[in-house]
């Protein structure tokens, strides 16, 4: 239970490049609390100049998170409010703050998400994968072993899968990728999203590296990876069993209806369609 005379705690999601992806309540939020958390305080001046915020700030950052949150909590159990901000996107997600969160809560105190951009949901929109279920799997460990070992666990994994990336790593990671989930796996390469050299690249991983490798300028800035899941590769493969290869079977065993049936079933398909291809086979 919250108590009355107890602050709030915001968390409040910034822009991921393009400022004009600020939200209204985002800037009255931050106008209206005591503190900013901030990730990086000098880093965050800049973004709260432009939208002429001049709240008090403190600094909040995976370094200093534990011996930070009891002297945050005093504030919020004195009354006074803070909003929790990271240097791009929503606090949280690959960033700082879920200790602080989950202490904010242990006491009682209200805890107020004021959304916005975050990379992982903006590519994702955009990507063309499957959107019903996904995996954010965040970044990849750094060292190489550690690396394989982690796609080695995510090479069977349904849905869509989704990871961060800085662009020194993107052209090894994209290239292990191709090692372990397999050269014709689709992949989708979201790079710099909002901003100038917004680019949002499809393809197979084979030719995700050589589009990397071909284009220099394709491997900066920041990058999300967005990589087809096991089974939605699996289920491509089942569309590509021929149509005349299953109603032959079929028709060995099956009148025509009843063959025609099971077949557009079985390959999704339109029965007109495979009643045409059905008859053609008869002749
Ligand atoms: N909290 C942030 C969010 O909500 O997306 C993510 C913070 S994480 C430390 C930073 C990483 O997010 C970058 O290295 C990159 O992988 C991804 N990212 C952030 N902004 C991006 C953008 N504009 N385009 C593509 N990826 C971005």
């Amino acid at each position: 239970m919250n108590k009355n005379s107890f602050g709030v705690l915001y968390i409040v999601a910034t822009p991921i490049g393009n400022l004009q992806d600020m939200s209204p309540r985002a800037i009255e939020t931050l106008k209206s609390v005591d503190w900013i958390a901030a990730e990086d305080t000098r880093h965050s001046r800049s973004l709260l100049q432009h939208f002429s915020i001049s709240t008090r700030l403190l600094s909040l950052h995976e370094h200093n998170e534990r011996e930070r949150i009891h002297k945050l909590i005093e504030v919020l159990r004195s009354g006074q409010s803070i909003a929790l901000i990271s240097d791009a996107g929503t606090p949280l997600i690959s960033d700082p703050g879920f200790i602080f969160v989950r202490e904010v809560q242990k006491n009682g105190i209200r805890v107020v998400p004021i959304p916005g951009a975050c990379a992982v949901i903006t590519a994702l929109s955009a990507a063309g994968l499957p959107t019903d279920e996904f995996l954010f799997a965040g970044f990849l460990p750094v060292k190489l072993k550690a690396k394989q070992d982690r796609l080695m666990e995510l090479s069977s994994v349904a849905c869509t899968i989704i990871f961060y990336e800085a662009p020194h790593r993107i052209l090894e990671t994209i290239k292990e990728m191709e090692k372990i989930f397999g050269a014709e796996r689709r992949a989708v390469i979201a790079r710099e999203l909002t901003k100038l050299y917004e680019t949002i690249h499809q393809g197979s991983l084979q030719e995700l590296v050589e589009w990397l490798q071909q284009d220099k300028n394709q491997q900066r800035g920041e990058f999300v990876i967005l990589v087809e899941g096991f089974s939605s590769a699996r289920t491509q493969e089942k569309k590509e069993i021929p149509t005349e290869k299953v109603l032959k079977i079929l028709l060995q065993y099956l009148p025509l209806k009843q063959a025609v049936e099971i077949a557009a079933e079985i390959l999704e398909e339109r029965k007109n369609k495979i009643y045409e291809i059905a008859l053609q086979l008869k002749k």
